[in-house]
């Protein structure tokens, strides 16, 4: 009894001494704080800092990947609000980001190959991406060239552009693959981590062993077009098919170096010496299970923690695949990775500017793909620090430029140039070729 009396008083003195010294303390909660601004602007040298605004504000910024649009078509979010949590990306971050050309994915997860409907849910995601342009005329420009870019640029606005992510959405057929561009369509990663008919992919079953004659045809017609070719997520062989076939320079929309962290999603470093030679352009991405080789056993450890939970939403909502990756993102965000510092994205940069070239690089975050990203690069609105590093490891204002945009611009103008030495008609010659659609299982 005693005692409790005594640490009562105790407790009484600790509060009252809290509320006299609150004043003092930072305000909110500290953990949050180091989450929400960036840990780069702690001990920044105000003077780069500066500097790196002026060049990020005056450049053409272009981040070849963003996930957001799976929300904007499974939840009608409006990019004008707030994103539904895990998502970070709307119109005021892209803005504070600075970005002038932003690539709204559409991913066809292979629930709709093994269902049906891929190439619906690639028109569903489309439709979500001109409902949001159309919503927000004044901020956003619907874009399908590198001339569409440099005027958002100028008027002030994102240029609005589509990938497709994995070549399942065209459902075997260049007549499909045409349609899509037609719809402003100017990339297609050739698989996702499936293997599809005529590709393989970096996770998938290697079974074609690269890219079979249909998936050869795929790429000259995306030549023809003027759609971009883009090796994110293929198989080492079906990048070198690629590479072999493509008749202009190829881009990796979302990908890393696999020589800093061997993940098979990672590119080695004879096919980025290839991509080089080939005049393309590897645009880093940010997911901190990529670059980081610390962040493996981390989640490792997480995904065996979660498996019972994420059995049960699998099971719970196993004919809903959008709810049941939306659960799972949202659990995930729930138990974040250990924090992987913003110079490990850069080393990734670097690596590539060595191996590669300064004109072979750029970005492609994967926000709103992939839930974990390093400390000072976890949104759209992050993207300025990506200038101040650059500018804090030595880059030059022009090679900065580069890296943020101008890279992908002149690969972006070759291939487009390609496609009107060839006729710059959609139909033109186009192959009338298609394989049987994939085989479903209802
Ligand atoms: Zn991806």
């Amino acid at each position: 009894m005693k005692e409790k009396i005594f640490s009562r008083r105790i407790a009484l003195v600790a509060l009252i001494l809290f509320a006299l010294l609150r004043p003092a303390l930072p305000q909110g909660n500290p953990a949050r704080t180091t989450h929400a601004s960036s840990p780069a602007s702690a001990g920044r040298d105000a003077r780069l800092w500066r500097e790196a605004l002026r060049i990020h504000r005056s450049a053409i910024v272009i981040d070849g990947h963003n996930d957001i649009t799976t929300p904007m078509t499974n939840d009608n979010y409006d990019l004008g609000g707030d994103p539904p949590a895990p998502y970070r990306t709307s119109l005021a971050r892209l803005k504070k980001g600075g970005m002038t050309g932003e690539f709204f994915s559409l991913y066809v997860r292979p629930w709709y190959v093994e269902h049906g409907g891929a190439a619906r849910r690639t028109l569903d995601m489309i439709d979500s991406v001109y409902r949001a342009i159309e919503r927000h005329p004044n901020d956003l420009l619907f874009a399908t060239s590198a001339a569409d870019i440099r005027r958002a640029k100028q008027q002030g606005k994102v240029a609005a552009l589509m990938g497709i992510e994995g070549g399942q959405a065209i459902e075997n057929s260049l007549a499909t693959l045409r349609e899509f561009y037609r719809l402003g369509v100017r990339y297609m990663t050739l698989t996702w981590n499936n293997t599809n008919d005529w590709a393989d992919a970096a996770r998938g079953e290697h079974i074609h062993h690269g890219l079979t004659d249909f998936g050869k045809e795929v790429v000259r017609e995306m030549n023809r077009l003027g759609m971009l070719v883009d090796v994110a997520h293929v198989s080492d062989e079906t990048m070198r098919d690629a590479l072999d076939t493509s008749k202009v320079p190829i881009i990796a929309s979302h990908s890393s170096a696999r020589a800093l962290n061997d993940h098979p999603r990672n590119i080695p470093d004879d096919l980025l010496r290839r991509i080089a030679r080939n005049g393309g352009i590897v645009m880093v991405n940010f997911y901190q299970v990529f670059i980081d080789p610390n962040a493996a056993q981390p989640n490792r450890e997480r995904s065996a923690q979660l498996k019972a939970q994420e059995d049960e939403i699998e099971a719970r909502l196993k004919n809903d695949p959008e709810r049941i990756a939306e659960e799972e993102d949202r659990l995930e965000a729930q138990h974040p990775l250990p924090p992987t510092p913003i110079s490990v994205l850069i080393d990734h940069i670097d690596h590539i500017v060595k191996v590669a070239g300064i004109d072979h690089v750029g970005l492609g975050a994967d926000f709103d793909g992939a839930v974990d990203m390093p400390e000072g690069a976890r949104d759209v609105s992050d993207l300025p620090n990506i200038t101040y590093e650059l500018l804090k490891r030595g880059y030059s204002e022009r090679d900065v430029r580069k890296i943020l945009g101008e890279n992908f611009l002149r690969v972006f103008g070759e291939v487009e140039a390609y496609a009107r030495r060839n006729g710059g008609r959609v139909s033109g010659q186009g192959s009338l070729r298609r394989i049987p659609p994939p085989m479903v299982n209802r």
